[in-house]
Parts: structure tokens; sequence; C-alpha cells
């Protein structure tokens, strides 16, 4: 570099460093704008299929997406991302991961490139006091956040970033770190759990699995749950290992009820409560999904 382009690159590059920190600026608050508190969803995910087929749990996401404000983001808390500690992705461009095997090459070829939201992602980092939230620059959109969040914004124009389950701790310590996550309501953020609330893939009637069957204690837990949700005893579904024989048989993991504890912990006393895509299937689980919000 000769002397006069050192002289001139001295001049400019303070400059250059303004302007990107004030496009920064303009973008967190954009992202960030005050909005009315958003809807929360608890999504029942079910089989990885629901991404690239027709039925009326698709139907179901399709509508809901209609019924709510286009969102500045969305976090969401995905069953299939477990980890020890708790993280979130904060990279530019998640990328579709494909966590299943045994199904057709269709499904495979399923990419969701929304972008993802780094601003969002410091934001929630900042906002839990409960735990050190690690950024995570590996992970991208699994398939219980992308084959759902796709019938939402089928154009992958809202920015997804996930949080991580830890599954070391206790299901009260999911619903407490939830609480953290409220002051996004306002921010035009998204909040969607996606799990299934009865769930347990050993159990599945594989000779049922197109139609809406669900064994004696599916239909008993799920009806229980629903009780309990509806009727505000979050406390019953955070001790759901004490609820007996329907709910151990429905939770024998609980990745994929945990979410559900995210979203219902989101819930102010004077929100409403509905349900949609309540159905069993397969004999072992059901796709009941929960919606949130003022009206
Ligand atoms: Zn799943």
């Amino acid at each position: 570099m000769d002397r006069k382009h050192f002289l001139k690159s001295l001049l400019i590059l303070p400059f250059a460093g303004t302007a990107m920190k004030i496009n920064e600026l303009n973008k967190t608050s954009e992202l960030f704008n005050n909005s009315e508190p958003m809807p929360v969803l608890f999504l029942g995910h079910g089989s990885p299929m629901n991404a690239i087929e027709e039925n009326e749990f698709v139907t179901g996401f399709r509508n809901i997406g209609k019924t709510i404000p286009k969102p500045n983001a969305i976090l969401c808390v995905s069953a299939h991302w477990e980890t020890r500690g708790t993280f979130v992705t904060a990279m530019e461009k998640p990328m579709t991961i494909h966590d299943f095997g045994g199904f057709p090459k269709a499904l495979f070829d399923v990419q969701y490139p929304a972008p993802g939201s780094p601003e969002l992602a410091k934001e929630s980092k900042s906002l839990i006091k409960k735990t050190e939230v690690g950024l995570d620059d590996k992970w991208g959109l699994d398939h219980g956040a992308w084959s759902v969040i796709k019938h939402l914004y089928p154009n992958a124009d809202v920015p997804v970033i996930q949080l991580s389950l830890d599954y070391y701790q206790t299901p009260k310590y999911h619903y407490e770190l939830a609480k953290e996550l409220s002051s996004l309501r306002k921010k035009g953020v998204l909040i969607i759990g996606s799990g299934n609330m009865v769930h347990n893939l050993r159990m599945v009637a594989w000779d049922k699995l197109d139609s809406d069957f669900g064994f004696d204690w599916a239909i008993e837990a799920n009806e229980k749950m629903k009780k309990f949700i509806l009727s505000n005893d979050h406390q019953a579904l955070i001790n759901f290992k004490s609820q007996g024989k329907a709910f151990e048989l429905a939770i024998p993991t609980p990745e994929h009820f945990l979410p559900l504890l995210y979203a219902l912990a989101l819930k102010e006393e004077h929100e409403k409560v509905s349900l949609f895509n309540d159905k069993a299937v397969a004999g072992s689980l059901t796709m009941t999904s929960v919606k949130i919000d003022s009206q």
C-alpha cells in the first residue's frame, strides 16, 4: 500500500466502522420493536413426515399461523435439541438438520432457509439469569423446529433461533427458566415449544400408523393433561412423574413433554388457552397443540 492509499484508508475506516454500527443498531431496534404480547405456542410435531404431507395437522398449523401477527423472530424450544447446559443458536444462517433415519428422500431434500438471529440469541442469553447460556454456532434447525415452522411461515422469512433443553435439569427448572424469556413476547418474538404431550415410540401401534387411534392410557394421559392446562394447574404438569401409570407410559422420557412447560410458563394470568390438533395418532402419540394469548 502506498502512502496515499494508506492515508485514505485511515480516513475511510473510522467512517466504515461507524456506518456498520449504525446499521447493526437499526437491525436490532427493528427486531426488538415493542409489540402487543405475542401469543405463545406449543406444537405437537409428531412424525417428521408432517413436513411434506398434506393432512389435518398441517392444516391446523397453517390456520394457527394465520391467526397471529407476523413475528419479528421465533424462538423455538425443540424436543430434539438436548444438551448439557443451555444453548441458543447464534449463527446468521442455520442449516436444516435432517435428524432422523428411514424416511423418503423427499424429506431429506427439504430445506428451510430461514435466517438466524444473532441479536435475538444475545438478547435471550442476557435475559436468562438462571444459568450461563452458551452461544452455539454448530446446531441449526432440527426437524422439531422446521417441520412445523415451515407450515406457519412457508416463505422462511422470519428469523428462527433454537433454545436447547438441558437434560440434567428438573421440570421445575425448565419451567422457571422459561419465565425469564417473557419480555421477548413484547418484542414481537413468537416463542414455540415443539414436542408431543403423549410420546412413546416404543409403544407405537405400527398397524395403525395412519389412523387417529390412541391406546386407553394415551387418551387418559392426554385428557388429564388438557384438564391441567385448561385449569391452570401447571404444578400438576411439572410434577408429571407423580401422576400415575398413564403418565408414565405417556412420558417415558421428558424431552417431548418439556417444551409444553416452556409454553405454559409464559402464560399470564389473564390470558386464554385454546387447543387444536387435539388427536391421538398411532396409538401412543398425541398431536394436541396449545395456543396462549390474550384474546
Ligand atoms: Zn419429535
